[in-house]
Parts: C-alpha cells; sequence; structure tokens
C-alpha cells in the first residue's frame, strides 16, 4: 500500500458508505497505487447517468485521473473487504480484496444502493503475493460480458469504467495495466459470511446478515425467522439466475464461494465463457481441469455454495442445532426446485411453449440432446428454431447442426405442441425476444483484446456496441454473429490474475 496521499476531485458522486461503518473487522483502508500515465479507454455514459453522476464538467484526463485510481473523488473511504471462500472446493479462511478497492456506495437514481470498486488499481491488505494489478485482457473480457449481461437482462455487476494506467504489468508476458471500475448492488460474498463464521465469530456474522437483510431483502424483517428467510432469499435469487446463465449458454468458470455475490448478481466471471455448439460437460477454464464448473454442472456447484453459506447461518436459523440443520436442508431443496422450476419456464419461453404441457420437459431435454449430438450453436439454434415457428422452412435449423442427425420426429412433436391459436409471425416475435442472436463470442473477445493490447480498440468499441443490442439482426454486425472457424476457436480461458 502506497502512503501517498492523492488529490481528492470535486463533488462527483453522493457517497453514502454503509459497509465502512460496519466494524474494523470487516474491511482495511486501501490506496490505489501510482499509475504513470491513466488513459480512458472508455466510460459508460449510460450507467453514470443511471448511477446519477454528473460528469458534464469532467474531461476525459480527468476521468481517467479518477477511474484510474490517480484522484479520490470527495467523500470515497476507499477499503478494501474482508472474505473467505471455498475455491475448487477447498476452503482458505483468508482471501479478501487483493486487486480490488471500494470507492464506496452511492444510491442511483431508482433509489438503490451500489457499489463502485476499482479492480487493479494495486496491492491491499489482502493481496497475499499477488501485485494488486490487473492486465488490460482481463478488464475487456470483463467490460464486454458485464454490459452483455446489462442487455441479455440478467443480474451482473456493470462496467463504469476502464482505464489503461500506463504501467507493464508481470503475467506469463509483460502486459499493459489496466483498471476496471465495476458497479455492483453490493461485493458481499457466500466467502464474506465464511470470513466471519471460520473465526467463530457469531456477532459478526449476525451483523453481516443484518446489514445484508437491509440493503438486498429488507422483506424478510417482517418474517418470524429473518435470517432463514434471507438464506431462502439468497437461495432463490441464486437459483433463478443459474437458470438464467444456462438458457444462454454461460459458463461461469470459477464459481468459489468467494465469487458468489449475496445479492443474485453474477460477479467475478473471470475465465467465463459462452458455449458455441452445445455441449452440457463443457469447460473452457484453463484451471478447471476436473470440470468441476462445467456448463450442466453449475445448478449444483450453486446449491453446493449455498450450503456452505447455510453453515455459516445456522446459528442464527435456530437455537436446537437438529432444527437449524433441518431448516437449511428444507431450503437446500428449495433451491433445487426453484431452479427446476426457473430452467423450465426459460426454455419452454426458448422454444415457444405457452400453458402446460405434460411432456414439455422431455421435449426441451431431447432438443437439446440433438443439439449435442449434433453439435448444433446454442445460440443459432434458438433462433433458427425461432424462424421455423414463424414459417421459415426447417433448413433454416437443420443447417445449425454440424454433425447429422434426424429433426423430423421431434419437429412433428414440436409443431403438436405450439400449433395452439398463435399466429406464426407472433410466435416468431416473442421466442426472438427470449433468444438473442448475438452472445459475446470468445473469439470475438479475444479478438478485440489482442487488437487493444498493439493499441487498437476499435474492436473493443465495436463489440461493446454491438452487444447492447443481443436481439437485433443488425446487418452491420453481422459478422458478430458467427460461430467460430476450427482455427477461431477459443479453447481456453485464463482468470484474471
Ligand atoms: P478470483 O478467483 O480471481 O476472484 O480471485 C481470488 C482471490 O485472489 C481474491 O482474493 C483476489 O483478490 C485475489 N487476487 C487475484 N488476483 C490478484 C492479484 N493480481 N493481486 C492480488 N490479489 C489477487
Ligand atoms: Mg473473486
Amino acid at each position: 500500500m502506497s502512503g501517498r496521499s492523492r488529490p481528492r476531485s470535486a463533488f462527483l458522486f453522493s457517497f453514502d458508505n454503509s459497509y465502512a461503518r460496519l466494524p474494523q473487522s470487516f474491511h482495511r483502508p486501501a490506496r490505489p497505487a501510482a499509475a504513470s500515465a491513466p488513459k480512458l479507454i472508455r466510460f459508460n455514459q449510460g450507467l453514470a447517468d443511471e448511477l446519477g453522476l454528473d460528469v458534464t464538467d469532467t474531461d476525459e484526463g480527468r476521468l481517467a485521473q479518477i477511474f484510474g485510481g490517480q484522484v479520490i473523488p470527495i467523500g470515497a473511504e476507499p477499503l478494501a473487504q474482508a472474505y473467505a471462500g471455498h475455491q475448487f472446493g477447498h476452503f482458505n479462511p483468508q482471501l479478501g480484496d487483493g486487486r480490488a478497492l471500494l470507492l464506496g456506495e452511492v444510491i442511483d437514481r431508482a433509489g438503490r444502493r451500489r457499489d463502485i470498486q476499482l479492480k487493479g488499481s494495486g496491492p491491499t491488505a489482502f493481496s497475499r503475493n499477488g501485485d494488486g494489478m490487473a492486465a488490460l485482457g482481463p478488464v475487456l473480457r470483463e467490460y464486454i460480458v458485464s454490459e452483455a449481461f446489462a442487455a441479455l437482462g440478467v443480474p451482473a455487476t456493470r462496467a463504469l469504467a476502464a482505464v489503461a494506467t500506463g504501467e507493464q504489468v508481470v503475467r506469463e508476458t509483460m502486459m499493459p495495466g489496466a483498471v476496471f471500475t465495476r458497479v455492483a448492488s453490493s461485493h458481499i460474498r457466500v466467502g464474506t459470511f465464511q470470513f466471519f463464521a471460520a473465526q467463530g465469530d457469531e456477532a459478526a456474522v449476525q451483523t453481516l446478515a443484518d446489514h445484508v437483510i437491509d440493503r438486498h431483502y429488507p422483506e424478510a424483517r417482517d418474517a418470524e425467522n429473518p435470517y432463514l428467510a434471507m438464506l431462502i432469499m439468497v437461495a432463490e435469487r441464486q437459483a433463478r439466475l443459474i437458470a438464467r446463465w444456462l438458457s444462454i449458454g454461460f459458463i461461469h468458470g470459477v464459481m468459489n464461494t468467494d465469487n458468489m455475490a449475496i445479492s443474485g448478481e453474477t460477479i467475478d466471471f473471470g475465465p467465463c465463457a459462452f458455449l458455441d455448439e452445445y455441449d452440457p460437460r463443457k469447460v473452457f477454464s484453463s484451471i478447471d481441469q476436473r470440470g468441476r464448473y462445467a456448463y450442466a454442472n453449475q445448478p449444483g456447484i450453486g446449491q453446493w455454495n449455498i450450503a456452505r453459506l447455510a453453515e455459516c447461518l445456522l446459528p442464527l436459523l435456530d437455537v436446537d442445532e437438529e432444527k437449524a440443520i433441518e431448516a437449511a436442508n428444507a431450503v437446500l431443496k428449495a433451491f433445487g426446485d426453484v431452479f427446476q422450476g426457473a430452467w423450465l419456464e426459460l426454455f419452454k419461453s426458448k422454444l415457444g411453449l405457452t400453458g402446460e404441457g405434460a411432456d414439455d420437459r422431455l421435449l426441451i431435454t431431447d432438443f437439446l440432446e440433438l443439439m449435442h449430438q449434433g453439435e448444433a450453436d446454442f445460440t443459432l439454434t434458438f433462433r433458427a428454431l425461432s424462424k421455423v415457428a414463424g414459417g421459415s422452412g426447417d433448413e433454416v435449423l437443420t443447417q445449425q447442426f454440424n454433425a447429422p442427425v434426424s429433426l423430423s420426429d421431434w419437429l412433428s412433436r414440436w409443431r403438436m405442441r405450439i400449433g395452439h391459436g398463435r399466429l406464426p409471425a407472433d410466435l416468431q416475435m416473442a421466442m426472438e425476444t427470449v433468444n438473442p442472436v448475438l452472445i459475446p463470442r470468445n473469439h470475438r473477445i479475444e479478438e478485440a483484446i489482442a487488437a487493444a493490447i498493439y493499441g487498437d480498440f476499435s474492436n473493443f468499441h465495436r463489440l461493446v456496441d454491438a452487444l447492447s443490442q443481443p436481439f437485433a439482426e443488425d446487418p452491420a454486425t453481422a459478422d458478430l454473429r458467427v460461430p467460430p472457424t476450427p482455427e477461431e476457436r477459443v479453447t481456453r480461458t485464463f482468470c484474471g490474475t
């Protein structure tokens, strides 16, 4: 940590830092490191408006200073949050923000509390052996995917700014450094609860739970047991979130308990990736050698993570330990039920099914099985099915299958099921509002990063702009929709460290 004090900027944020007011054991003061030549890569004006930031008199150079950590906004109380976590199943009692700091919290225009965090801004008390920096590539990846999520309507942290620091960071090779400004409804993780529970500090667990209830689950306050109600709501949001991921072919990549937000937002998707061809066992992350976080394992892992949260809360669930365990087990069962229900609804809408059919689940899983056998592109296949529903010929769909499978039996079952009283054009329109045509394809992200490392940010900006309209078939961005050629295919992704 550098002790050098930074100049304070003019009024920009109206901070109200509730986390800083929590006891000292929750956080450590932090200072951003020096950046020799901060340069603004991108600033998210739409999000700034949503947050109520007034940047009209703030030029690019000044924004680079602020979001590169060189000027601390008035009212900020920069701190690193303490947390623990299970990483690939192994518990680490001491993680914490090793390369991030929370500037503070603002109340946005809609009255919601939002964290403003700098990521890659230098070492903190929790950096262990890390340098606290972020390389340009992971910063751009997180920017692209965060904003793609926002446009897809899937809860996730947001990207406010990316700034190149002018510093070099040492990874496998030297890389340009960057700072990412992240906005979250909070950065409280399952691992934050674990941090205190592992120390046997029940009072701190309760303080944290009270903070979480006030902040994210105020309805829980009126329940007979607010902590149990909170746990139920966290589990429900997480189950729904993971169903959303599966519905867009998303693989988080590193679902450690420190990377699962209590708010139900997608967070810390370092080595994340989107499916090209459908394969439920797909893994991209280079560090996930056993496939723990494969596409189809995500609901089970989500439930496992919620079990770790429930363990932390046991003393708050009931004074009688057996009853507490019983209550926790009921939450875990409910997680499974909520996930199954949400998944069914999402995939029914992807297939254009309304109402209830006895065989809906089978119709969906049979289609997925055909997609798997047929090496069909996840995104474009559902989009093609939407067109077939609207009256296009079957070949629009069959074209998406790269290995031979027969779709005719399945298509006749599907036609029997959808053919009740809806105009084909209406059905197509409904399906096209849930089946995106454009996702952040891994090879396009890599291409944007590769060019940016040499100073060309045009692909990055084009990709972010295009992804703001994931459901629209804009001819100008048709190339971004195409699956990778064998040479373009990305087989491995790496986390941001
Ligand atoms: P992740 O799995 O990427 O979310 O990070 C796991 C832990 O490692 C967190 O405590 C991070 O703050 C920490 N960490 C990751 N990269 C660095 C780095 N370059 N310097 C210091 N700490 C890091
Ligand atoms: Mg993390």
